[in-house]
Formats: C-alpha cells, structure tokens, sequence
C-alpha cells in the first residue's frame, strides 16, 4: 500500500457569525467538520517534524497521516482553531511573518474587498499570544520576515529574510526555528524558478533549517524534497464533502475541481 501523507495549509478561522471571509479563511464550523473527518477517516495527526525527520534520514513515513499548518499568524488561529485542536490533541504548526507579529494590523497583503470587513481575527498574533499557542500543540515556523515573493530577492536579501526572522522569533518565543513556509502559492513556473531553487535550498541548509513548506500540488512519497514539501491549501468553501475528496484524492487531480468548484461559485453569486 502507497503512503498516504497530506500537509494541510491553512490561514486563518473566522466565527460563524454570518461574516464574509475572504478565499483563504475558514468558518469555525467547517474547520470542526475537517477535524471530525480526520479523526473518523482513522487518519493519524502527526507533526510536520516528524515528516520532515523520515525524509532527510531515509525513515520509514507513516502509512496514512494528515499534518495541519496555518500560514502568516492570524489571530482567529489563537481564538478558534486552537480551542478544536487542543480538544483533538491535535499538534499544528504556525508560520509567522515575523515583521508583522506584535504589530496588531491587519496583514498589508490582505486583498482590499469592500465586502469582508476586516475584523481582530485578521490581525497578527502578539507575542504573548504565540506563547500560549507554544504551550498547547503547536510548533512554531517562520513565513520569512517580511512576506515578499522571494525569487525577485537577491541572496543577500533573502538571507537577511531567514535570519532576521529566526532571530526574532527565538528572541520571543526562547525557540529555534528549523521549519519555514514559502510565502505565495509558489511559482514553479515562474522563469526565475530554476536559479531560485538552487539558491533557496543552500541558504536554509546554511541556517540549520531542516524544511520547508510550499502550496504545491502533489503527493509525497519517500523521494519527495523535504525542503519543498507540498501543502493542501484549504478555502473558505471547502464544505465537510469536498475537504475529504481533498483528503482522499491525489492532489494533481485536485487543480481542476477546485477551479471548476469556484467558478460555479462565482456564477451563483456566492
Ligand atoms: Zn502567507
């Protein structure tokens, strides 16, 4: 039997009070609904590290497990999944921005729609916050300092980008970070994407990073870079049915239903 192993890429859980998030946020009660069809699909939670690990040591991975990740440190991840997750034991790992941490604005890279009101739950986590996600089941990573599309950046600046965060975070949080996210649904397409690799993967290894997460599509297996792994990014219209056909299914074959899914969306007006 293949392995069957999906990383979860998450940004940020809302209330269900009837606001409008935008694409990357979750309702509470569907965020509920993919834990409860984690745990009855007999999936086992584990660790990003623990992946990790099995990659760069040639271990054994898990036969079927689901690792859960929240991108750039919201604070709806604090007040609403965190709460789901502890009761699961569920362990997570959070991915900061770290220029932004502490500031308690809302994310500059936030679309600006004049139909999603921007409330606390947008903002960045302080530090005092992060502590007590520390304290219950999540790992904390660095999204880069300053959340920039990293391949236009020349290597000094990148570097500067994984050091200063790492910096940052263990001055914080007492912590040293050794698992990053790349900001961006990441270009592997894009013509800088070939120099940018090579380069990228030398300055994490420099800095005792030991991987890295992406938004790619598709699946792991034992031969998969540990310093671009791929994630399963999950969106607000991600109802209990669709996130496990998003669980089950092979991830390149998920591209086309979900722009199928959105834009039949689109065409209702939803
Ligand atoms: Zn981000």
């Amino acid at each position: 039997m293949k392995n069957k192993i999906k990383i979860l890429a998450y940004h940020n859980v809302l209330p269900d009070d009837g606001t409008s998030g935008i694409k990357d946020t979750v309702k509470l009660s569907t965020f509920k609904s993919h834990m409860e069809t984690i745990k009855i699909g007999d999936w086992q939670v584990v660790p990003l590290i623990q992946i990790i690990n099995a990659l760069n040591n040639g271990l054994e991975l898990p036969k079927k497990a689901v690792v859960i990740t929240f991108d750039d440190g919201y604070k709806g991840v604090l007040s609403y999944a965190a709460p789901v997750l502890n009761k699961c034991k569920y362990p997570a790992t959070i991915f900061l921005s770290t220029a932004y941490i502490g500031t308690e604005k809302i994310f500059p890279w936030l679309p600006r729609n004049p139909n999603v009101e921007y409330n606390q739950s947008y903002t960045a986590l302080n530090w005092e916050e992060l502590r007590v996600l520390q304290e219950s089941h999540f790992t904390i990573g660095s999204h880069f300092h300053t959340h920039q599309f990293l391949p236009t950046l020349n290597s000094i600046e990148i570097e500067k980008e994984i050091k200063i965060s790492k910096k940052i975070i263990s001055d914080n949080l007492g912590c040293e970070i050794n698992v990053f996210s790349f900001p961006y649904s990441f270009p592997f397409k894009h013509t800088l994407w070939p120099e940018f690799k090579e380069k990228i993967i030398d300055m994490l290894v420099l800095n005792g990073v030991v991987g890295s997460c992406t938004l790619e599509r598709k699946n792991i297996t034992c031969k998969t870079n540990p310093y671009f792994l791929p994630r399963i990014p999950l969106f607000k219209n991600d109802i209990k049915p669709l996130f496990a056909i998003k669980l089950e299914t092979n991830p390149l074959h998920l591209n086309f239903a979900q722009n199928f899914h959105q834009k039949y969306l689109k065409y209702r007006g939803i």
